[in-house]
């Protein structure tokens, strides 16, 4: 009997153990771990709440969590209330799937004032993320910036840009859907340092800026190489930049009052504010040989109330993991930290490639793990692997005052989330971790 524990309930940890359970068939018991009472990741707390076609991927992982062969264990941070020297004395394997929770720094003066957030946080605010509930983001100002160029970067400013109505079938949280009612924001930018050639969107969040109710995309024609140019790009890149460019034709739309202004060629400089941000100073910026941004040296300022930066995330380092500082994930070799302990997912590779780039990562992860000798195969006869694992992880959890979830706990918090959903939105997400421990514990009385 092989034991798993898998360290982080995204699209990583399921996939991971959806193809350990197909390659290690009964002689597999896997724990998945996760600090929060909620699985799934970046699939309930990053994927926008108006792209509910792509959250409902996590019908696939409730498949894997009801497998007999797995058990979720959650409300547990591993680093905190268990050691990962811990958990390898107990089971054969830890995977580390545990993705990228942290903005990347601008590193810019002015990043501190009030008003400026990485988009994990903002993202996470709307969301509902336990983390971010209380993030509270200043709408009271014209003008917000997005910096990256990124569907990420995308993602924020359709939120912001979209009505009450169009986002009312979404599962934004009321606690931003309120704020965001009443937001004075209207002109929305959103900043890069490179071209149109160089951005990071893909066609359909690109191609969703010009369905929206009340606001307007639009490019600047300048931004732009020569048309004949575009045929060196890749299919994809090239149909987005032909979206790019119907905008850059098409200017403003006077019936709409929000702008999305999408800004090539900018690269920030400073945050300007007494106490909150109050303006955005930047460089102009252009193309080299190489195809990397250069200073132009002309420099202008913009007036602002918001700034989120979408530039990337970094991985949590874990106390005793070797952490690459450079690259802000686990250092790794294919997914190897040392003996028995591995990483997958964006703790692997860093935040990049969407939810099914994972897929590939998790199975190549298992095939690995399952051709390594087990750690653990000769210790303890009198007891099983399985046994050791799990009463000894609920013996350390116990001892520390620690109350983990399981997914039967899930379960019930989902019922409740759908319970109380406004009309028309599958749920209403509980927030804050005292809500749900405090109906979990409810529901198990009652
Ligand atoms: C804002 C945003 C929008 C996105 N939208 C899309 C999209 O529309 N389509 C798409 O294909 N991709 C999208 N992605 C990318 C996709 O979400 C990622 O590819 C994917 O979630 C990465 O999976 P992961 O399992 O590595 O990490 P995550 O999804 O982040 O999962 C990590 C899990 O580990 C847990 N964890 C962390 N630390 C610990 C710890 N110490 N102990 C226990 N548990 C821990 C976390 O609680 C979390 O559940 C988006 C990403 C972001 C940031």
């Amino acid at each position: 009997m092989r034991t798993l524990a898998i360290i982080g309930s995204g699209p990583a940890g399921f996939y991971t153990a959806e193809a350990a359970l197909k390659a290690m068939g009964d002689d597999i018991r896997i724990d998945i771990i996760d600090r929060l009472p909620t699985p799934y990741g970046l699939i309930r707390a990053g994927v926008a709440p108006d792209h509910q076609s792509i959250k409902a991927v996590s019908r696939r992982y409730d498949a894997v969590a009801k497998d007999p062969r797995v058990c979720f264990v959650g409300h547990v941070t591993v680093g905190k209330d268990v050691s990962i020297a811990e958990l390898l004395d107990l089971y054969d394997d830890v995977v580390l799937a545990t993705g990228a929770p942290h903005d990347r720094p601008l590193g810019i003066p002015g990043e501190e004032l009030a008003g400026v957030m990485g988009s994990s946080a903002f993202v996470g605010w709307y969301n509902g993320h336990p983390d971010h509930a209380a993030l509270a983001p200043p709408l009271d100002a014209e003008t917000a910036v997005i910096i990256g160029n990124g569907n990420v970067a995308i993602d924020c400013a359709r939120i912001l840009a979209k009505t009450v109505q169009e986002l009312q079938d979404s599962d934004i949280v009321n606690h931003a859907l309120d704020p965001l009612s009443r937001s004075s924001i209207r002109a929305i930018h959103i900043m890069g340092r490179r071209g149109p050639h160089q951005a990071s969107f893909t066609l359909k969040e690109v191609g969703e800026l010009g369905e929206l109710e009340r606001a307007t995309p639009l490019v600047r024609t300048e931004d732009f190489p020569p048309a004949d140019a575009d045929s060196t790009l890749e299919t994809g890149q090239r149909r987005v930049v032909e979206v790019l460019r119907r905008y850059a034709g098409q200017g403003p739309d006077k019936s709409r009052p929000v702008t999305i202004s999408l800004d090539f060629f900018l690269r920030p400089l400073r945050i300007l504010g007494d106490g909150r941000v109050e303006a955005i100073e930047l460089m102009r910026t252009r193309l080299d040989d190489e195809g990397r941004a250069v200073d132009t040296g002309e420099t202008l300022t913009l007036p602002c109330g918001l700034v989120v930066s979408a530039i990337g995330y970094r991985t949590d380092p874990i106390p005793d993991v070797p952490f690459d500082e450079r690259l802000g994930r686990f250092a790794n070799e294919d997914g190897l930290i040392r003996p028995g302990l591995w990483c997958v997912g964006w703790a692997r590779r860093g935040p990049t490639g969407t939810i099914g780039t994972n897929r590939p990562d998790g199975i190549a992860m298992a095939e690995r793990i399952a051709g390594t000798p087990e750690r653990h195969a000769a210790d303890q006869p009198g007891d099983s692997a399985e046994n050791r694992a799990r009463k000894g992880l609920d013996a350390l959890l116990t001892a520390r005052g620690i109350e983990p979830t399981c997914f039967s706990d899930w379960q019930r918090l989902d019922a409740a989330e759908v319970a109380r959903a406004r009309a028309g939105a599958p749920r209403e997400k509980i927030v804050t971790l005292d809500e749900m421990r405090a109906l979990v514990a409810g529901e198990a009385q009652a």
